[in-house]
């Protein structure tokens, strides 16, 4: 029996999702993507240690290395280039690899490649619009935008934040505002002031009113990426959001007003237990742990493990179930683990206020790192390995 799954979102949890898929016997999966072929879509991203072990594990780790830029220091610095701190963001020798900073788009493409040439179809301009699963049918049916309609026996949806999945599965999640904004930008080395050859990069600037990071993006380290992330109360609709997005002149006036001064759960399986939502479609993350990527390529491969699981039953419902059911709740604890340290980082970003307070917030970090070292209480999220899940699941 040939078990068909049908991926939604040809992100980064998606094409993961079905390169891990590829172990499971009998599954055969379609990858529908809402974009036109050869779209690209945003921003430098960090991937830690435990996002490039299932690069690793998906045969794309090496690629990836011939393009990003490798680091395994990052250092935290007042609005004056003083040294704070110093946090290993990845370290070959304890994790068994340093963090890369790298475009989104390379990682994206890159998976895409790998799964073009592993011949999983990948079907483009398919905009998901409703799920529905027939009662007395193990069958879901998915229409698309476009007005055509699949059947499918498994659906997983990596269809980001903006998850038509997620509503289906979760139907009374609410979006909720985390208060924060952030700016993005790159450009060339050469393009930035010669100050800058004094300071040791990456660095992350925590001054006295706000946040900055500065950090090589590319491998010859001349592609700098920037990013400031900041706390804004103020809620936005999508179409107000856009036009600021476009407005490059009210953004850099949010950054000068800074600079020139000196989460909700949802359900991540459905009642039925035959669509499932991961990735940011489940949990997208405020941007302050730079660990979002690292969770949607986590949360696949564990679902792959966890189908390869239930294979053994030719995906009986029961059997599905049970390993959908430790799938969730593992990803749950996970999560939180990683909330906590993306929370952490979010006060860690935010501005001292008052001299006072900022010269006691330096000295603060710089007691902590000096007491739990460079590792600052990383290491359980970067050494974390798909392994340990594996050893949860219960017999089928
Ligand atoms: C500015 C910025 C900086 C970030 N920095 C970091 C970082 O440093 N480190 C890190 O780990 N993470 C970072 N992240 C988060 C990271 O990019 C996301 O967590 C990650 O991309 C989530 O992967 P995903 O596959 O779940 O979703 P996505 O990558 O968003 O992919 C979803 C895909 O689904 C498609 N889709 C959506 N709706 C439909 C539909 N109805 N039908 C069909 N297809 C659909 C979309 O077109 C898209 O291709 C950052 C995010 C942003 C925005």
């Amino acid at each position: 029996m040939v078990f068909e799954v049908a991926i939604i979102g040809a992100g980064l949890g998606g094409p993961a999702l079905a390169l891990e898929l590829l172990s499971v016997p009998n599954v055969k999966c379609t990858i529908y993507e809402m974009r036109p072929e050869g779209f690209e879509q945003g921003q430098h991203i960090s991937l830690a240690p435990n996002a490039l072990r299932v690069t690793e594990n998906i045969g794309i780790f090496k690629k990836l290395k011939g393009i990003g830029n490798s680091y395994e220091e990052l250092h935290f610095r007042n609005a004056q280039g003083s040294p704070i701190a110093t946090f290993h963001n990845g370290k070959e020798s304890d994790y068994g690899y340093a963090a890369m900073r790298i475009h989104r788009r390379h990682v994206q493409q890159t998976l895409v490649e790998e799964c073009l040439t592993k011949r999983i179809k990948i079907v483009t301009d398919m905009r998901l619009k409703t799920i529905h699963e027939q009662s007395g049918t193990s069958k879901v049916q998915l229409t698309f935008e476009n007005g055509q309609t699949v059947f499918v026996d498994f659906v997983a949806g990596v269809d980001g934040l903006h998850s038509v999945a997620r509503k289906y599965v979760a139907p009374g999640a609410e979006d909720v505002w985390a208060g924060m904004l952030g700016v993005t930008g790159y450009l060339q080395k050469s393009k930035l002031h010669s100050s800058i050859n004094r300071i040791t990069l990456p660095s992350h600037f925590i001054g006295q009113n706000g946040f900055i990071a500065i950090m090589p993006s590319d491998r010859s380290g001349n592609e700098i990426g920037f990013f400031s992330t900041m706390d804004f109360p103020e809620e936005r609709s999508r179409a107000q959001w856009t036009e600021l997005f476009n407005d490059k002149n009210a953004i850099r006036e949010i950054l000068r007003a800074i600079y020139t001064k000196d989460h909700g759960w949802c359900d991540l399986v459905d009642s039925i237990g035959r669509v499932v939502v991961l990735g940011d479609a489940a949990h997208a993350m405020i941007p302050t742990g730079g660990l979002g990527a690292s969770l949607a390529l986590e949360d696949a491969e564990c679902l792959a493990k966890a189908l390869k699981h239930a294979s053994s039953t030719n995906f009986d419902s029961s059997a599905l179930k049970q390993s959908l059911g430790t799938w969730e709740e593992h990803r749950r604890v996970r999560l939180a683990l990683v909330q906590e340290f993306t929370n952490r980082n979010r006060r860690l970003r935010q501005p001292g206020g008052s001299w006072l307070t900022q010269t006691i917030k330096e000295w603060a970090v710089w007691l902590l790192f000096k007491f739990v070292g460079s590792g600052g209480m990383a290491e359980a999220i970067y050494q974390y390995d798909t392994k340990q899940f594996e050893k949860m699941l219960l017999p089928v």
